[in-house]
């Protein structure tokens, strides 16, 4: 999650976007299909995909979000906090 201030695109025009439920849209490559970004508005953020990252994220991991949708062979071994849903 990025926060709108510091949220920067460069090559928009290859761009996208499909509105997925009322209100959120997906962008994503109009060339290759890959997810980039979703936006719902009325948010103070983007949801980055990171897998569209190319440069090295200096960042650590805050909390797992929708813990109650994972699989059940997923095994995670980690102190952070887990929220049920995306909070
Ligand atoms: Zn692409």
């Amino acid at each position: 999650m990025v926060m709108d201030e510091g949220f920067r695109i460069i090559g928009s025009e290859s761009l996208k976007s499909y509105e997925s439920s009322k209100g959120k849209l997906r962008y994503f490559c109009k060339n290759c299909g890959s997810q980039i970004y979703a936006k719902k508005i009325n948010t103070p953020h983007v949801v980055l995909r990171l897998g569209s990252l190319d440069t090295q994220l200096d960042l650590k991991e805050q909390k797992h979000i929708w813990y109650s949708q994972k699989v059940s062979w997923f095994d995670l071994d980690s102190k952070i906090e887990r929220c049920e849903k995306f909070e």
